[in-house]
């Protein structure tokens, strides 16, 4: 069926600028040009701006020529498309694969400020998009019950040095386990769920359970990928026939480069392990977009834990976060380069 095959469409989110962005009026590094194409490191007079009428020289003898790297991806969201356009366009659609019968995954990649967390869980005047998504999938459901009996439980994890904690119930390192239906998480007990808004708790919760640390870069840095998992089994009341499903919403470490954090000692090693988890990420993305037989699933324990969420009938979103102020530059420039890797077929 047209559009129920293996799919990966990789948008990019460019976040307004932030308070200490505008006061130090930085250079703007990506200038959205149409809704599939970006222009990463324009020229200074594609770039030119006006303050009070007057125009702004940002010209700086020392700096390198400008990159001019025109990018095309499935779509790119400006600083004024908010959370309900990209779940309208993004994730809404995989809430229908999903009640068809098709496992679904969305992840959040940027550098840490980038937006990512802002995109999935929003803010108290923003809902993000696992709240949009989770009200559509219960709107779906509702109107199938007649046809179909539904359990749905959820499960909340975070990947960190490798290791898998449960984010609900504060407990692990769980274990990893393979048998012939895939992997399984064990001891994970899934918790069951009657509606959207009883969700937001348990994220807010699972949230302040997340490993956080403050680091040089920055005060709030994730170090952890974030995998927030719905499970659902349907049966069909008419025939009995069963289908399990799932859904998962991953919100991605921080992609900057250890280095940038002048790590030393423990935060060197979760460093180590977050490019790992994310570099398997990547290569498995960008092998399933080559078409190619083996995907290194098991290279690391994200790309473990999602499996059977990536690939075969799958359909995956993955939203790069990107700022568009100069002070991140190779934050920004390295994302968009994970981003087109990704999309590469
Ligand atoms: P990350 O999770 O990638 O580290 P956050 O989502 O926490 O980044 O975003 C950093 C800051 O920027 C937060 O204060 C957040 O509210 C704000 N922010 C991010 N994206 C947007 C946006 N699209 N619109 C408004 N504020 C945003
Ligand atoms: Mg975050």
């Amino acid at each position: 069926m047209v559009g129920e095959e293996s799919k990966i469409r990789v948008v990019i989110r460019v976040r307004p600028n932030n308070r200490r962005e505008l006061e130090q009026s930085q250079r703007t590094v990506v200038k959205v040009i149409d809704q599939e194409t970006i222009l990463f490191d324009p020229d200074e007079d594609e770039d030119e701006f006006f303050f009070q009428g007057v125009k702004q020289n940002h010209r700086d003898i020392t700096k390198r020529t400008n990159k001019k790297l025109n990018m095309e991806f499935d779509r790119i969201y400006s600083e004024e498309d908010n959370n309900e356009t990209i779940f309208e366009e993004c994730t809404k659609p995989l809430v229908t694969s999903v009640m068809n019968g098709y496992n679904c995954s969305v992840f959040v990649y940027g550098a840490t400020g980038a937006g990512k967390t802002f995109t999935m869980l929003g803010s108290d005047y923003s809902p993000g998009l696992t709240f949009l998504t989770m009200r559509e999938l219960f709107n779906q459901i509702n109107a199938l019950r007649d046809e179909r009996k539904f359990d749905i439980g959820i499960s909340y994890l975070e990947v960190y040095n490798e290791q898998v904690m449960n984010l609900l119930t504060k407990t692990g390192p769980l274990k990893l386990c393979e048998d012939s239906h895939g992997v399984v998480v064990s001891g994970l007990v899934l918790k069951p769920i009657f509606n959207a808004e009883e969700l937001i708790n348990l994220l807010t919760l699972g949230n302040k359970n997340r490993t956080q640390h403050p680091t040089d870069a920055n005060a709030e840095s994730s170090r952890s990928h974030a995998v927030f998992q719905v499970h659902i089994r349907m049966t069909e009341k008419k025939t009995g026939q069963k289908r399990t499903v799932k859904l998962s919403m991953i919100d991605l470490a921080g992609s900057e480069r250890a280095a940038s954090t002048k790590g030393i000692g423990v935060r060197f090693k979760e460093g180590a392990s977050i490019n790992k988890s994310l570099l398997a990420l990547g290569n498995c993305i960008n092998k399933l977009a080559d078409g190619s037989k083996h995907i290194p699933y098991r290279d690391s324990n994200l790309t473990r834990l999602l499996k059977d969420s990536l690939g075969g009938n799958c359909q995956t979103v993955m939203i790069a976060n990107v700022s568009p102020s100069s002070l991140t530059y190779e934050d920004t420039y390295n994302t968009l380069k994970y981003a087109s890797r990704a999309k590469k077929i």
